[in-house]
């Protein structure tokens, strides 16, 4: 089964408890527009390379679309649309005026020097220069790209239309225009989500034990927010592997060493010999591990329906985009499993890119703390909404979710006329 199949498999369970006309269904079963472009770089070796890239915009009834550019080596259509499809849900779960998109080349950027990776984002903007825009398309980082791609982007998109657009891309450095709390968003979210799910469970955060998948922007910050928070921080895991402790890991120290060492597993670990009272760990075993919270913070369907019968924490909470596949959501459910779903969990992340770009429209900034509160206005208002939806209509946290989304994208589809209204003209 396809990425996207597994995708649409969410929406099709949240159509059992909605209805919508054949008419927003047949708009929403396909992107509006997807397209494919060939990258070609000088190297600096002087040949020329060429990589494939892509941009898909799923869905514009509620505003521009917007979403992540991802480099990786897995990139590719299916994945991209099943991004865009993410996003257009995740736009509308926090009410955002936005449409859902996603772009990525498929490339592995840690064979690349800093000038080619420069030179790639540029050409990136070039070949999709007619597909995005501030009022059309509006990019943002994602897996193994960051501020300064972003930067760069919005440089090459402001030279080739001769006028400054910081609006074109969000997740820029904060020189280029970017938002105070933009880097600490999507964890922020995640963050803000765990604490209002725990207090809906009565928990107490210090019994909590956390295993994290994934140690980039967002599993970092999370790491962080939930360590300061007292939680116990017992597996981290990045793409070479991962440590464990029963005593808990301070994130921070997991962070220093990872920037010295390349990787979380050297940090404790030398060879396959680690300190006393750290184990290491390959990179999908961090799932099974036990722990209370598991937090996903890597890549797509890495929760299976093979590992999920051996998943042992109470709840996941998807900071990465459509970490669990839909069989090993069920297993999970029966297993009374609480996931907060990716739609939900990483919607932080959007959510200031949203404010970046009305900062850039308006020209005017705000300060971290203002940034930080109207998140968290949106964020814990969307949590709540979702949990009452799911002990209303008695489902899971994640059709909860696709069930208001949908609902709202459907109004915006609806309020440009239906079928009914104009057969009666
Ligand atoms: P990042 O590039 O900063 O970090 C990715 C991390 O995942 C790295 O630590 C990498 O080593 C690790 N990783 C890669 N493959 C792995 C594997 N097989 N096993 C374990 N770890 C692996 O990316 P990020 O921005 O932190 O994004 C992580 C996830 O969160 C992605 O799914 C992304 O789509 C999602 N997300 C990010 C944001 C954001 O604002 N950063 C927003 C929404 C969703």
């Amino acid at each position: 089964m396809t990425t996207f199949e597994n995708a649409q498999k969410r929406l099709e369970k949240a159509l059992q408890h909605l209805e919508i006309s054949e008419d927003a269904l047949d708009i929403l079963s396909q992107p509006k527009e997807a397209l494919q472009g060939r990258l070609s770089i000088r190297m600096d070796d002087g040949s020329l390379k060429s990589f494939t890239g892509y941009r898909v915009r799923y869905n514009d009834h509620r505003g521009p679309t917007k979403g992540g550019i991802r480099f990786h080596p897995d990139v590719n259509l299916d994945e991209v649309q099943s991004l865009a499809f993410w996003m257009t849900f995740k736009c509308a779960v926090t009410d955002l005026p936005f449409g859902g998109g996603k772009g990525g080349v498929t490339v592995n950027p840690k064979e690349l020097s800093h000038k080619e990776i420069e030179r790639l984002s540029r050409e990136y903007i070039r070949v999709f220069y007619d597909f995005i825009g501030p009022d059309r398309d509006i990019p943002a980082p994602d897996v193994y790209t960051n501020a300064m791609i972003m930067g760069w982007m919005q440089d090459e998109y402001s030279k080739i239309g001769r006028k400054s657009t910081p609006a074109i891309i969000t997740g820029k450095p904060i020189a280029l225009g970017g938002s105070l709390g933009r880097n600490t968003a999507t964890a922020r979210g995640a963050y803000f989500t765990i604490r209002e799910l725990i207090k809906e469970k009565n928990i107490d955060p210090k019994t909590q034990r956390v295993a994290i998948q994934g140690f980039g922007n967002a599993g970092y910050y999370l790491a962080k927010f939930l360590y300061d928070d007292g939680y116990k921080i017992v597996a981290i895991s990045d793409s070479r592997g991962g440590i464990y402790s029963e005593d808990g890991l301070n994130p921070n120290d997991v962070m220093k060493g990872k920037r010295e060492k390349g990787s979380v597993h050297d940090v404790y670990c030398h060879g396959s010999v680690c300190d006393l009272g750290f184990k290491p760990l390959e990179s999908k075993e961090i799932l099974e591990i036990d722990c209370d919270i598991l937090i996903p913070a890597a890549l797509e369907n890495q929760i299976t329906k093979e590992n999920a019968p051996n998943v042992k924490a109470k709840i996941i909470c998807e900071v990465a985009n459509g970490p669990t596949t839909p069989e090993a959501d069920e297993i999970l459910i029966e297993k009374g499993v609480t996931i907060i779903p990716d739609i939900l969990a990483n919607a932080g992340g959007v959510t200031v890119s949203y404010f970046e770009w009305v900062q850039n429209k308006a020209g005017y900034y705000w300060k971290e703390e203002e940034v930080e509160e109207k998140l968290k206005e949106r964020i814990i208002p969307a949590f709540q909404r979702i949990h009452t939806i799911k002990k209303e209509k008695n489902v899971d946290m994640r059709t909860a979710a696709y069930i208001y989304a949908t609902s709202k994208i459907v109004d915006a589809i609806d309020a440009r006329g239906t079928r009914e209204y104009f057969k009666k003209a």
